[in-house]
């Protein structure tokens, strides 16, 4: 508590204190300075600035020795400018590795904002801006780690290849562009995606632990519709859209999915049981030991940081009924959002709500409809090469982690490329406002990540 308070006092002298960067290298003044310019750089959908950003970052890795057929521009209209990058290694025979981030950021409007998203600033111990967590620092650290051992004349044993996409945060379309027609040259053992926040502080500051995203569940809304001849409201009748629509939400909302436990939910599973009271742990046992136990699967299930990593889970988000305050109505409609384990089809998850609502009268219609990518197997020499790379933090635990969420990375699992969610950067999560207002990250996570990039390059590129 007390140091607490002499923290409270401290804050704002900290604040006001000028940054002193004149103790930095020259590789991490270079890193900061290319942060402040990408940050600079609206590259949302509504400047949708990629263009200028990858020809900014091609122009500085030409001047650090890339030669032109090395960098690859793919220009995609609407869906920006992506960047591939070939950093040529000694043996060919080998596959290439590849190092992922996107350039493009969600939008963020000044007057939200305590200070301009567009512009880095740094205060206190952190750079505040749109992109810092989310994913500009991975992708200039990646980029200037490429440079720093270029101009340092290293060669690593096989290719590395970055990819840096264009709209991560909309579309994916330049994923989905680059997977389908360039995975063959490409020739990727594996990637690794620094659009991931890995390094977890507890809010006491002590490390938690380091998530290496494996996996990532599938994304897909339904649209169920009732319709109805209406009538007068005066004069109700027992068929009723609206109340029809609410049966089979209802319904929905008592479903339980099956319970599906693959290599990385147990993964997680088992790190949060080791962390966990007794019958915490020993619910979270009986369920590894026995999948289809809905007890056990009920008792893990009030645990939020893992209710979603289980099974599938579909929730309505939207609603839309009637047309008139003194008529009954004569459609409803609701929809239905649902994130789906990667072993199972989204016509799966389809004929379960139908056999769940059991209604005929209910039309379900899908909407967005995108692939399920596969789990990425949770490599033993990725993962070791992981530890030796975050070498401040000797013995940190390395936890197998799966998205609820979806990023580029999901495109490369579907044509076969595994991919690991890393990045360099360790911070309290509910402090990063990725998407949010006032988005940031801890200076000082910033410059470590350079030295982790720069070793996990070279481990990954000296294993055979
Ligand atoms: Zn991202």
């Amino acid at each position: 508590m007390r140091i607490l308070i002499v923290m409270c006092l401290l804050a704002p002298l900290l604040a006001l204190a000028q940054p002193d960067v004149s103790i930095r290298t020259s590789h991490e003044a270079l890193a900061r300075q290319m942060l402040a310019d990408v940050i600079a750089m609206d590259t949302s959908v509504i400047r949708k600035e990629t263009p200028k950003m990858a020809a900014y970052l091609a122009r500085h890795l030409r001047e650090a020795g890339f030669g032109g057929d090395s960098i690859l521009t793919i220009d995609l209209g609407e869906d920006g400018t992506s960047l591939v990058v070939r950093y040529s290694g000694k043996n060919p025979q080998l596959q290439s590795i590849g190092f992922m981030a996107h350039m493009d950021v969600v939008p963020a409007f000044r007057k939200d904002w305590e200070l301009d998203p567009f512009v880095l600033t740094e205060e206190g111990d952190y750079f505040i801006g749109r992109g810092t967590a989310d994913n500009k620092a991975g992708v200039v650290s990646l980029v200037v780690t490429f440079m720093k051992l270029k101009k340092a004349g290293y060669v690593p044993e096989r290719d590395l290849v970055l990819v840096l996409t264009s709209d991560e945060e909309t579309g994916m379309v330049s994923i989905k562009h680059i997977a389908n027609n360039m995975a063959d040259e490409l020739n990727m053992e594996y990637a690794v995606n620094a659009d991931a926040l890995s390094g977890v502080l507890a809010p006491d500051g002590s490390v938690f632990g380091y998530y290496v995203q494996g996996a990532e569940k599938g994304y897909r809304s339904y649209r169920l519709t009732v319709t109805n001849p209406g009538g007068h409201s005066s004069a109700p009748r027992p068929d009723n859209a609206i109340y029809q629509l609410a049966h089979a939400l209802i319904k929905i909302q008592n479903f339980r999915f099956p319970t599906m436990i693959n290599e990385i939910s147990e993964g997680m599973l088992r790190s949060v049981a080791s962390r966990s009271d007794p019958a915490t742990a020993g619910a979270i046992n009986q369920l590894l030991e026995n999948p289809r136990s809905l007890a056990a699967a009920d008792k893990v299930v009030s645990n939020p940081l893992i209710s979603t990593t289980i099974r599938t889970t579909c929730v309505a988000t939207m609603l839309e009924a009637g047309h008139a305050e003194n008529a009954l109505p004569q459609s409803a409609s609701a929809v239905v959002n649902c994130r789906i384990m990667p072993a199972m089809s989204p016509g799966d998850v389809e004929h379960l709500l139908k056999t769940v609502i059991n209604d005929d009268e209910i039309q379900i219609q899908t909407m967005a409809e995108d692939n399920i990518g596969p789990a990425s197997p949770m490599r033993e020499d990725v993962m070791s090469a992981i530890a030796e790379a975050l070498a401040e933090y000797p013995g940190v635990e390395l936890i197998p982690f799966m998205a609820s969420y979806g990023t580029d990375g999901k495109e490369f699992r579907i044509v076969g490329i595994p991919v690991y969610g890393s990045s360099g950067m360790f911070m309290d999560p509910r402090e990063a406002f990725a998407h949010g207002l006032n988005e940031k990250i801890p200076v000082e996570a910033f410059y470590k990540s350079l030295k982790y990039w720069e070793r996990l390059m070279k481990i990954l590129a000296r294993n055979p």
